[in-house]
């Protein structure tokens, strides 16, 4: 159980005002506020490269810490400056030629949407979307239909941006598997308020962010990489980090997932990221995960009730993403009418989930996400304001 006096008392922005963007960037709890603040005194005190050594074998026990959190071996993460740049970094380093096949799903996220067109432009291979079963999820069977030995990466959204479903992600492994291809999860909104365990999952690479469900400071982002991947992987984004300058004309480049890492880094953000993740090993994943649920549905619940109000969140299994349109008014004119009230929504648009909100024939959604920090009371009286609209 999470006792909501004191994760509330940890977090200074809780109670100021009924803060539902946990999805876009959280509040970050004190320990996680006090490494920062205090890594950026220190440096100032002592000079970045001293303050960095004081504190080695904790940055090194971070890699220890976010295997623990992502069902991994410590050698199989990697720390980045954000999802996208995690993300990124594998994509670039997946073999593709002419032929080849990667499959996305509706849900898609334009941040990776762009760069596999990008690149399916200039390589030449083929992009194919899997369609969504009638509940919203990705299709499996569907998916099983697609998959052949041209298809080399499955590119899975675990929880979008733009909603509350949540795809099976161990069913896409073991269907893309048997074929032999690589599935690349994106987990930006899952860690953090959902278990992500790149063991139980089956996956082999998994991106995500600091500053969303973990509350890790901004800036920060983590990869891992399955050991069972590593060897169909090119990475190709490498500087003196992530190899060796062996002779003048010969590299050597690390065999661990640091081999996605670059240098330079940001140590108070990453000090910052460890203490996120471990303040969420404290509380427990499935804790967490039970109190978004029953926030997420309450609000859910609550919306539904409100006339002119349409709660838009599909699928079989929801996350603590909560998203609706209310008639005849503009998303962006809502969350500036509840920021008059003290309630913190955003909004999602076509753009960052153009397949999924083109078939459904949206535009815009608000979005409310709420953590475990956010009282049941303050969940209704965000509901209170939306009803208040007219
Ligand atoms: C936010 C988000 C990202 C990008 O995360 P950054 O940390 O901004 O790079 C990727 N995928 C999904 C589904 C997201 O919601």
């Amino acid at each position: 159980m999470i006792d909501p006096a004191v994760v509330r008392a940890d977090t200074p922005g809780a109670s100021a005002k009924v803060f539902l963007d946990s999805a876009g960037s959280s509040l970050p709890p004190r320990p996680v506020l006090d490494e920062v603040v205090g890594h950026l005194r220190r440096e100032a005190e002592i000079g970045g490269y001293v303050a960095a050594r004081e504190r080695a074998d904790d940055l090194e026990a971070g890699y220890g810490v976010f295997a623990s959190l992502m069902g991994a071996h410590p050698d199989e993460v990697a720390f980045t400056d954000s999802a996208t740049r995690s993300w990124l970094a594998a994509f670039d380093a997946v073999p593709l030629g002419p032929g080849d096949r990667v499959l996305v799903t509706e849900v898609e996220y334009g941040g990776n949407a762009i760069p596999i067109l990008h690149r399916a432009r200039e390589v030449g291979f083929e992009v194919v979307t899997v369609p969504s079963d009638a509940v919203g999820q990705v299709d499996v069977e569907a998916l099983r239909e697609l998959l052949d030995e041209r298809v080399k990466l499955v590119s899975l959204v675990h929880a979008p941006t733009n909603g509350g479903l949540v795809n099976p992600a161990r069913e896409v492994a073991s269907a893309a598997h048997e074929v032999g291809a690589l599935v690349l999860l994106d987990a930006c909104q899952s860690l953090g308020q959902l278990p992500v365990r790149a063991d139980e999952l089956g996956v082999d690479i998994i991106s995500a962010t600091g500053r969303k469900w973990l509350r890790g400071p901004r800036g920060t982002g983590v990869l891992v990489v399955r050991r069972s991947a590593a060897d169909r992987l090119r990475p190709r984004l490498v500087d003196l980090h992530s190899g060796e300058w062996v002779g003048p004309d010969e590299v050597e480049l690390r065999e661990d997932a640091r081999v996605y890492e670059l240098w330079e880094t940001s140590v108070a953000d990453r000090l910052g990221l460890i203490a996120a993740a471990r303040y969420a090993l404290d509380l427990g994943i499935d804790a967490i995960a039970a109190e978004v649920r029953s926030r997420a549905e309450r609000l859910r619940a609550g919306l539904r009730e409100v006339p002119g109000v349409e709660v838009r969140d599909i699928g079989a299994r929801l996350s603590g993403i909560v998203t609706f349109t209310v008639e005849g008014r503009d998303p962006v004119a809502v969350r500036d009418e509840l920021a008059r009230h003290d309630v913190v929504a955003t909004t999602s648009h076509l753009t960052s989930t153009r397949i999924d909100m083109t078939r459904r024939g949206v535009e815009g959604v608000v979005r409310m996400s709420p953590h475990y920090f956010v009282s049941p009371e303050q969940v209704d009286r965000a509901v209170e304001v939306v009803a208040a609209l007219g």
